[in-house]
């Protein structure tokens, strides 16, 4: 089955990593941009690293027939430091036109701090000034539940936002709820220490039902799996659920959420194919 991984972290992996990938099914990836493990410099840092999002990795990606799409920000834990953060910021318009971006993210928040939701509520206004859509990150654990909260409280109030073109990430039972009911979509992150398993997220599609949720990896430099997806089709199938089902939550919607996006020049292998005839 084709599949798209809508959050995982390309840069963070190998090239073998592109091949299995490729060979399970993954026909395109979407990569936000996240802390790298360390903060860095300066805003400097920050125009390289949006190049390697919109350079290379595309370039990588396409050896293995993957298509590869991006989002651009200043994640939540270094935008703790707002001088820095609003130095990225300024910046990001250079990147909003290249091929492949797709709009801010992953913005939110990680400790919940003050700092955080004044960066966090510049991000936004960003993305309404130059008609972007948005990715979310929602924080770990036990602060989980409280920064959805705050998240959603502060794009419910921003009248500007279409709440169909942002996804909220890394819902867990307690969070999905909220997201889905305000009209956002979700984002299930099958994690092997945190966040959701694969068999937790088919209990979510089975309580919610399928539509605007999204499953991915986030495959990142951590303790991930980047094929935690075909982890999930396959959970999906041992309980009986039928291929269409499954095809929507890791293909179609993908593609309905990204479409949205100006940038967004999917071709799909159906229609590669039939151009070949
Ligand atoms: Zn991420």
């Amino acid at each position: 089955m084709y599949y798209f991984d809508p959050h995982i972290h390309m840069v963070s992996r190998v090239t073998d990593d592109y091949e299995t990938l490729a060979k399970m099914g993954c026909i395109g990836v979407s990569e936000p941009a996240f802390w790298a493990g360390y903060d860095r410099g300066s805003a400097e840092g920050f125009r390289d690293y949006f190049r390697q999002l919109t350079e290379f990795e595309p370039t990588r990606a396409s050896w293995y027939g993957i298509q590869h799409y991006t989002w651009l920000c200043i994640n939540a834990k270094e935008a703790e430091n707002v001088t820095l953060a609003r130095e990225v910021i300024a910046m990001i318009p250079e990147f909003l036109d290249r091929p492949g971006v797709l709009g801010i993210g992953e913005i939110g928040l990680n400790k919940n701090s003050k700092n955080e939701a004044t960066i966090f509520l510049e991000h936004l206004d960003l993305a309404a000034e130059t008609d972007q859509q948005i990715l979310i990150h929602t924080p770990h654990l036990e602060d989980k539940y409280q920064g959805t909260r705050m998240i959603l409280d502060m794009l419910c109030h921003d009248r500007r936002i279409d709440r169909g073109r942002v996804c909220v990430d890394h819902v867990e039972e307690h969070t999905a709820r909220m997201v889905i009911e305000n009209g956002f979509w979700a984002g299930m992150t099958l994690y092997p220490v945190s966040k959701c398993t694969a068999e937790r997220a088919v209990d979510l599609v089975e309580m919610y039902g399928p539509e605007r949720f999204l499953v991915n990896s986030a495959g990142d430099w951590g303790p991930s799996r980047p094929t935690a997806v075909p982890d999930f089709i396959l959970a999906m199938r041992r309980r009986g659920h039928p291929e269409q089902l499954i095809r929507r939550v890791v293909y179609e919607n993908p593609l309905q959420f990204f479409r949205q996006s100006r940038n967004f020049a999917f071709t799909s292998p159906e229609s590669r194919e039939s151009a070949a005839h």
